[in-house]
């Protein structure tokens, strides 16, 4: 569970949109862009490299 006020500062990098938490992944809430970035030892990983569609 990643900390609201985290989720509240974090933007996908890829589009600067708002993210949200979902089922142990971090989410791009861009339709556009939906790209999914997965969370290490409870830490974010906001990198385009390692986001998948
Ligand atoms: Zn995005």
């Amino acid at each position: 569970m990643i900390d609201k006020m985290l989720l509240n500062i974090l933007a996908c990098p890829a589009c600067q949109a708002d993210v949200d938490e979902r089922a142990g992944q971090i989410v791009c809430l861009s339709a556009a862009c939906g790209l999914k970035y997965p969370i290490k030892d409870g830490i974010p990983v906001m990198l385009v490299d390692e986001a998948v569609k």
